[in-house]
This record gives C-alpha cells, structure tokens and sequence, in this order.
C-alpha cells in the first residue's frame, strides 16, 4: 500500500507526499490524514498473523502498536522504529463500575499500563519513527502533560533531543516529574494551551523542530491501534459502543478512522458507536454537537476542570472528531466535575484505578445510560486513559474532602477514605478496626 498526507477538508483533500514536514494543508490550512491507497492482505489472514506475533521475541512483534504494522504501514523502513512495548493493555470487567453506570456489564480498556502511562504512548512510537524517518533532531510539543512524559520517553530513547512547552502551574505532579526524568527541555509558559499551541508552531518553523502534538497525522496512525488491539482481544467481535474522554479530540478521530478502516478492509461488519465525554468547563465540542449545526464551533476561552488532560479550550482535531461521531451514530456528552471525582472513586474501587481525565468515560457512561442513549445491556467498552498515579494530589484531597473545583467550590468526598491516625496500641487499632 502506498501511503500519503492527504487534506482532510472534504471540498480539497490536497494530497502531499509522506515525507513532507506539514502539519496543515498548504493550500487551505485543513488537517491532515495519512491515507493509502489500495488494501493490506487478506483479514483472515491478518488476524492470523497478529495473533501469532504474540508468542514472538521480535521487539517490534511484542509492541502492540507495531505488531499491527499491515494496518499503517507509512514508514519505509522498520529499522527507524524504537519501541518501549507500548499498547498491549489489557480488557478488564469492572462489575462494581457497571452496576454504578446502570449497565449490566463494563469492560475497561486500560491504556495507562502503557510505559509512560498513557495511551500517548501508543501514538508518539510513530511520531518518533517519522521524525527519524525525516532526519529530525530535535522534537516539540506543547502539553497538559501527558504527551510531554511520553515524547520526553520515545526521543531519549531514539537518542533524539526533546522540547516540551507546559501551561505554567497547570499540570499533574507525576507528569512534569516525567518529562524532567525521561531528559526534555522542559519550559514552563506563562499562557494556557490553546496559546502555547499557536507559539509553538512558530518555534518549531524557526528553528527546524518536528512537531509531536495531536495535530500530528503519524501519532494518529499510532492511536488506531488501541481499537485494533481492542478488537484482536474480542476475537473481532465489536461492542456496540465505545466511550473515551475527548480533549483535543485526537483519540476520537484515531478510534474513528482505525474503526472505519477495519471495516472497510473487511475485518469487521459493524462499527461500534462512539462516544466522547469532555468535562464541563471544557466543552466546547460538546456545545457544538448539540447545537447541531445552528452555529459555528465556538472556543472556550477559559478552560477550566481538575481533569487536566482534558482542559482544552480549542481543540484543534474536532472536524475529524465530528465526522467520527457522524459516521458511528455516536453521542457526546459532557461532565461535572463531581461526576468525575465518584466516577474515579468507583473505578479504584474496582481495584483498577485511573487519572481523573480517564474517569469521564465512566462518568459520562453512567449519563447516556440515565438519558437512555446507551441501553443497560448494551456491550459497552470505557476507555481507561490514563494511570491512577499520574495525579496523586488529586487523589489525596479527594479521599480527605479536601478536593476544590477550579472555582473553589468544595467536592464532595462522596466515597472518601479518609487515613486515620491511631496510637502504637493493639487495643485501641482493634477498637478503631472493629466498625
Ligand atoms: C490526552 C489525554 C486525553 C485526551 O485525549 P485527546 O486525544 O486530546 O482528546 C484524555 N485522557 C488522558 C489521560 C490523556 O492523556
Ligand atoms: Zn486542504
């Protein structure tokens, strides 16, 4: 199959080679996609091959990005590959977290047991190879964290030098440690996202720096395979509907077109429906969907919510993420900030445990099965995002009612477990033990 950036604005689709260093059309400013023209083998014949990879020692084969290479085969060469066995994560039932949502089942796809511990992971393996691919020694990205601990991870270990630009004071602990671990020139800005995005484009032009955020079409490709895995782990059955927190709306668009890709090549015959949950003082693709229309796409200037991953006021992928939804009959739905918090509280309480981004997809679960959207026995696939340690703060005052929303209006601590200090006593620990 022959690969290519092609424009993604319906009315151009401008197509470039794969080798070019873009990141918008040139000629309309539209996003880009990787497209390829032709089909991969035959899927029986796929699924076969995949499966099998599993008992391999290759390291691209025991990826779970790479070992699905037939479905995004953009590089020329698997030697620019470097792998930290990203993906393989796991499908896990989470009953307690089901019956919270009103459903009769939930099964989590978990993608913080990636290296760095998020589902980055699963797209900035492919970022990096292209950057390799194209010469780059240097690579940027602007972040709410967890694209700078994953592309701080994947450059040291491609031996490249890393710039990560974060909102100064914005961002989980366990996420700037990272990116300060894994080797970045880490800068913190005195502006939000949306800002930093826009400053550094202009750096990245300057001084010859590729650019690794969501808006990259490679780190796309990467994140298709979370669906496909998902899918190999079903034995290609699909579920009707998978939910995931939407930000910048890049995972959405990458489940859609990996999805879209799968039945069209003949691996499927249904596309599950999607659904992209946003917290509520950061929901402007939320606002967009229900207005059906009746305007334009409106920025929120101000994002605010605790989940951080998901502060995103302008999301740059959201006609992608809106052709996605359109295409798989989906739903969007937003929200609040305590509805996150419980929902977190209920996944740990499955003994699973997530960042509060991740959580909207349960919270957000729980909403569409009240408002009737998602049927109780519905065969429903959450989204984990992101890893419970990422935010342990969060964590902290949620357990001790001490977790305030961006406003400063106390959350309840609805399922707190609150630490109790007890004396060096076996008497007065049995007492404190017995209710
Ligand atoms: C990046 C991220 C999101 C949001 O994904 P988008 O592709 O920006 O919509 C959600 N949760 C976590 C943990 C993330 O790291
Ligand atoms: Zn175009």
């Amino acid at each position: 199959m022959k690969a290519e950036l092609t424009c993604f604005a319906p009315n151009c689709r401008a197509s470039f080679p794969v080798t070019a260093v873009l990141y918008n059309c040139s000629r309309c400013g539209g996003l880009l996609e990787v497209t390829y023209s032709g089909g991969p083998l035959p899927p029986e014949e796929l699924k076969r091959l995949w499966l099998d990879r599993r008992t391999h020692n290759n390291p691209i084969d025991q990826s779970g990005v790479w070992r699905y290479r037939e479905a995004l085969p953009f590089l020329d060469d698997e030697a620019r590959i470097v792998t930290l066995r990203e993906g393989n994560t796991p499908l896990l039932d989470a009953p307690r977290a089901a019956s919270y949502a009103g459903l009769d089942r939930i099964v989590f796809k978990h993608q913080g047991f990636n290296p760095s511990g998020s589902f980055k992971d699963n797209g900035m393996t492919c970022g990096v190879a292209q950057a390799r691919r194209l010469g780059m020694q240097r690579v940027a990205c602007v972040s709410t964290g967890n694209t700078s601990a994953s592309m701080a991870a994947y450059a040291s270990a491609a031996g490249l030098q890393s710039v990560v630009l974060i909102p100064h004071g914005n961002i989980a602990a366990g996420k700037l440690a990272q990116a300060l671990e894994y080797g970045a020139r880490t800068l913190q800005v005195e502006a939000n996202f949306d800002q930093i995005l826009k400053l550094v484009r202009v750096l990245a032009e300057k001084l010859g720096i590729y650019l690794l955020n969501s808006i990259n079409p490679f780190r796309i490709e990467g994140q298709k395979t979370i669906v496909i895995e998902m899918l190999d782990q079903r034995g290609w059955a699909a579920p009707d509907w998978i939910v995931l927190p939407g930000g910048n709306l890049g995972n959405v668009s990458a489940f859609g077109k990996g999805l879209r890709e799968l039945q069209q090549w003949g691996f499927i015959r249904k596309l599950p429906r999607l659904a992209v949950i946003q917290a509520e003082g950061a929901a402007p693709f939320y606002e967009f969907f229900r207005s059906a229309g009746s305007r334009g796409f409106e920025p929120v200037l101000h994002p605010q919510t605790l989940a951080t991953a998901i502060r995103i006021g302008d999301p740059v992928s959201w006609p992608k993420a809106l052709h996605e939804i359109n295409t798989s009959n989906g739903a969007v739905e937003k929200v609040t900030e305590q509805e996150i918090a419980d929902a977190k509280a209920q996944i740990g309480l499955c003994g699973i445990g997530c960042e509060p981004a991740s959580a909207a997809s349960l919270a957000g679960a729980r909403k569409l099965v009240s408002a009737g959207v998602i049927p109780a026995g519905a065969d429903v696939v959450a989204v984990l995002t992101g890893n419970l340690l990422k935010d342990p703060d969060y964590i902290h005052r949620y357990h001790t009612g001490a977790l305030r929303t961006p406003g400063g209006t106390p959350l309840e601590s609805t399922y707190g477990n609150r630490p109790v200090v007890v004396p060096n006593d076996p008497e007065e620990i049995a007492a404190v033990l017995a209710h």
